[in-house]
């Protein structure tokens, strides 16, 4: 059988470079697979493998309990959580690979194995950053959190005339605010969209989206900085509940072309700001608004202290990350969004800055040197033998692949 993969759920959901299809090849498709249970008491979860965010917030936070979704609903939670999973309870939790406590995989040989870090550990360490090559992961056991019924949750759009002032703002923040602030950054030109004013039509802006699952008197005192210090065009910041914002942020993904090209940075230091702030504007000046756009985050609070080797997730831990990601609808644009994000990464390693680390989630092609530098020799080696005890043949190969070793 040649290849074989999952898809699982929504529209918005499903990896960059296209592994949720495949010609001639089996597809196992995992999106009636969307159970969430929760244990109230233990604070964690067992999620099926083609659930989506929306199922896990339809259920956990029903019992003000939250766990690590992608910042949109659709998302999987199976290539999200195993390849990395970035949220906007990554502060608090750590990353989706971090908080993942117990698997149950179908091997390639038709095993049902259960992984804990004392059954199969090394299946436990590898399926935490390179999930898809070692199996169908059916269940997954993970940690949640208590959230409050109001957060203090939305955006804060600025003119990006100040991003560079913005920019050093929030990397000092980074290192100040608890861990129950996220947040998460966006260059972007507003579109002719009635929800904005009509002076903000074809403004290149830069906003903030925040989650504070603070207290809201201390969540108020963490984004009055960014309040006071600057001044937002728009402000939506205000006390709402987790399960709304979501809704809200969901609505907004479109489900068609696309591309997102991750690369890491240590922290969002001059040279790094003018690569992005030089790269938003050209996004603006070929005029490849309204839909694309440059997103940057810290790997902050509880996502930077995991220890680096405790899985064989490769993201640089304390690090920022910088994706360009363009959406369109033309397939004769696909030169012009992909040329612009490949601009930005090589701006940002022609500028030495990029750490070399990639987030496989956004990942836009099969790149296997780039895979390999990404996770290091140590990992990669490590990665090559557990692959060659669980799925010698590789079966599980249409995925960013680690070849078995021989
Ligand atoms: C609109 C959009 C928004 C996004 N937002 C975020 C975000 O907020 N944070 C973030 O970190 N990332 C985000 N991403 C990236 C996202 O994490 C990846 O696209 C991820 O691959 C989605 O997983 P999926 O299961 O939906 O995709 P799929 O394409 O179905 O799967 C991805 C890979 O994982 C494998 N896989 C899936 N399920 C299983 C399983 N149960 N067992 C074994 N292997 C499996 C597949 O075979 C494939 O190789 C976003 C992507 C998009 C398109």
């Amino acid at each position: 059988m040649p290849t074989i993969l999952r898809s699982p759920s929504g529209p918005a959901g499903g990896t960059l470079p296209g592994f949720a299809s495949v010609d001639g090849g089996l597809v196992v498709d995992l999106s009636v697979m969307r159970s969430v249970r929760v244990d109230v008491d233990e604070q964690t979860a067992w999620v099926q493998g083609g659930a989506n965010g929306a199922d896990l917030h339809a259920e956990t936070l029903t019992y003000g309990l939250a766990g690590i979704a992608g910042w949109t609903n659709a998302v999987g939670l199976g290539g999200f959580l195993l390849h990395g999973g970035y949220g906007c309870l990554s502060a608090k939790l750590g990353l989706g690979v971090d908080t993942i406590l117990e698997l149950e995989v179908v091997s390639a040989n038709g095993e049902v194995l259960r992984v804990t870090p004392s059954e199969n550990p090394d299946l436990f360490w590898a399926a935490r950053g390179a999930g898809s090559n070692f199996g169908v992961v059916t269940w997954m056991k993970v940690q949640l959190v208590p959230v409050p019924e109001q957060v203090l949750a939305g955006v804060l759009v600025y003119d990006a005339v100040e991003a560079t002032e913005l920019l050093e703002h929030l990397n000092e923040l980074n290192g100040r605010v608890p861990d129950d602030m996220m947040f998460i950054a966006h260059m972007a030109v507003l579109p002719d969209d009635p929800a904005y004013p009509g002076e903000l039509h074809g403004k290149l802006v830069v906003d903030v989206m925040i989650v504070h699952v603070g207290s809201l008197a201390q969540a108020g005192a963490d984004v009055r900085g960014l309040r006071e210090e600057f001044a937002p065009l728009i402000d939506t910041v205000a006390p709402r509940s987790l399960r709304d914002f979501m809704t809200e942020l969901s609505a907004g993904y479109p489900g068609i072309r696309q591309r997102m090209d991750d690369d890491q940075v240590v922290e969002l230091s001059d040279e790094v700001i003018d690569v992005v702030v030089s790269a938003a504007r050209t996004m603006a000046d070929r005029g490849l608004q309204p839909m694309s756009y440059l997103i940057m985050y810290p790997y902050r609070g509880a996502a930077s202290r995991t220890p680096e080797h405790a899985s064989a997730c490769p993201v640089g831990r304390g690090h920022w990350s910088i994706t360009g990601a363009a959406f369109w609808e033309d397939p004769a644009d696909d030169a012009r969004h992909i040329g612009w994000c490949d601009d930005v990464s090589a701006a940002l390693h022609d500028g030495g800055v990029a750490t070399g680390a990639v987030y496989a989630n956004c990942q836009p092609e099969v790149n296997l040197e780039r895979q390999r530098r990404s996770f290091g020799e140590e990992r990669w080696n490590r990665l090559a033998s557990i692959k060659a005890k669980y799925d010698p043949e590789n079966v599980f190969h249409h995925n960013h692949n680690i070849p078995p070793a021989s």
